[in-house]
């Protein structure tokens, strides 16, 4: 493949385009201005410039391309006109000071009612009374919700020392609790694979900020004893945190609200449409009870009594700022179109599909691999390669292998405490013949591991870079272009 810049590929006096003579440079803006000779840009046809940047897009793995079952990142099919949507003139080219200036405020009425109806909309998935739109991602919203829940302890004069999360959490939980300042108490999985109950009512005291948790875990698994143990959570006063980014899992079946959770973030980029990787761009709304309103980011957008959307004051309580002006527009303009796209029964068919998927996997694949929790799933399920890993063939052989057939990675040792760790999760928009291509590559790199360890170990084969030192990639990441 052909991997020169557009600048070595420049053709002297080449042009991607053709326009006419225009007769009016001469006088304006005055022959000190103009240039004197071309700017050195690459010059090319406009046939160059497709291939060149058609080529390189070919680089990138998407799920425009195929399967992409990364655990935990919900890495969806997102319908295209939702983009076209918010990519709307009247959406995109609308300047974020405009609410705030005096009378104009109305010329983007539509825009903040948008906001508006997506904070009720998603109080109503949640089962939730307000919500704040700020934050740009899953881990910025549970640095919003750890503050708020500081905010709500400082005002009660709680003495609160310590944040309680699973040993299965996300890496995020507990690092969000640390940042306001949380000492981090971890509580055990038992063998069922949710948060050891027992072990949850010896650590569960008075010093308990708050208990985070998703559910279903990181396992896939729902915890049967939620209401038990947000009872215990709230008999010392403790908040209950909800992780969303598994919220595809329970959507239109399980409102967090109803299950004894005080806060909520929803992970949009995940579970609400916005194609994601590579860091971005995401949005992490946060969703609270009624008696954690007043300590919301402001400004929330708000209805005034004539019927006008504005931006809110900020409550004298409220955390301030956690992102500028109202959040990442585009990301969640694309989360309320998808919500209107699919509306209740579309919604609840999400969650239907997600679930059945996961499981339908986990049924194919469970004489091959070792399933460390064996019981129903929700939206994705682990395997573990333990039993491959006798052979001397691990989690990553089996990953790399599955990068020469077409396919994504799984996620792979995490959760960390399922050694050899697979972590599936298809998705609600996949179909059976592409999970069961999928789970076709699955068994037969479970029989090579028997036979023929050798090819798994030595995948893949069909890419630019087999194995990268990837400890050494990431610590001494040299990106200079040598040509
Ligand atoms: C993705 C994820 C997060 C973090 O969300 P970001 O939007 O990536 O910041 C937190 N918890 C779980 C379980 C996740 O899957």
């Amino acid at each position: 493949m052909n991997r020169e810049l557009l600048y070595e590929k420049s053709i002297e006096g080449r042009s991607g385009y053709a326009l006419p003579v225009s007769g009016i440079q001469e006088e304006f803006p005055g022959p000190e201005y103009l240039r004197s000779g071309p700017c050195g840009l690459p010059e090319l046809s406009e046939l160059d410039i497709v291939r060149h940047f058609t080529g390189l897009s070919r680089l990138n793995y998407s799920v425009d391309g195929n399967f992409y079952p990364l655990g935990s990142c919900t890495m969806k099919y997102n319908p295209k006109i939702l983009e076209d949507v918010s990519s709307l003139d009247g959406f995109s080219r609308l300047h974020p000071m405009l609410p705030l200036l005096p009378g104009a405020a109305e010329y983007v009425q539509g825009a903040l009612e948008v906001l508006y109806r997506l904070q009720e909309a998603l109080c109503d998935i949640t089962g939730m009374d307000a919500a704040t739109l700020q934050p740009l991602a899953g881990a910025q919203g549970e640095l919003a919700g750890i503050l708020m829940t500081a905010a709500y302890h400082r005002m009660k004069g709680n003495a609160k020392k310590t944040v309680i999360v699973p040993d299965a959490s996300h890496g995020t939980n507990p690092a969000s609790a640390a940042m306001v300042g949380y000492d981090v108490i971890t509580v055990a999985t038992d063998s069922r694979g949710q948060m050891d109950t027992a072990e949850f009512a010896e650590r569960i005291n008075d010093e308990v900020a708050a208990v985070v948790m998703t559910c279903p875990n990181t396992l896939g698994i729902f915890n049967a004893d939620i209401r038990k143990i947000s009872r215990m959570a709230h008999s010392v006063d403790a908040l209950m945190y909800y992780d969303g980014a598994n919220m595809n899992a329970i959507l239109g079946k399980v409102k967090p609200g109803d299950i004894g959770f005080d806060i909520v973030h929803l992970n949009l980029h995940k579970t609400f449409a916005t194609p994601h990787g590579g860091g971005g761009p995401g949005a992490g709304p946060v969703c609270v009870k009624d008696f954690l309103a007043k300590f919301l980011p402001s400004p929330r957008i708000v209805r005034d009594r004539g019927g006008s959307y504005m931006p809110g004051e900020g409550d004298a309580s409220s955390i301030g700022k956690m992102a500028p002006f109202y959040g990442n527009f585009g990301v969640l303009l694309k989360a309320y179109a998808y919500i209107l796209l699919l509306g209740e029964e579309g919604l609840n068919d999400v969650s239907d599909k997600a679930v059945l998927n996961a499981n339908y996997i986990l049924g194919l694949l469970r004489d091959h691999y070792e399933v460390p929790y064996d019981r129903k799933c929700m939206h994705e399920c682990v395997l573990s390669a333990a039993r491959q890993s006798e052979k001397g063939v691990h989690a990553l052989d089996i990953a790399k292998y599955l990068i020469d057939m077409g396919f994504h990675p799984p996620t792979v040792y995490f959760p960390l405490i399922v050694k050899e760790a697979i972590m599936i999760e298809p998705t609600e928009t996949e179909s059976r013949e592409t999970i069961d291509r999928f789970a076709r590559v699955m068994i037969d790199a479970a029989g090579l591991a028997e036979k023929e360890p050798g090819v798994l170990r030595n995948a893949p084969v069909t890419t630019r870079i087999s194995r990268p030192d990837e400890v050494r990639a990431a610590r001494d990441l040299n990106v200079r272009y040598t040509g």
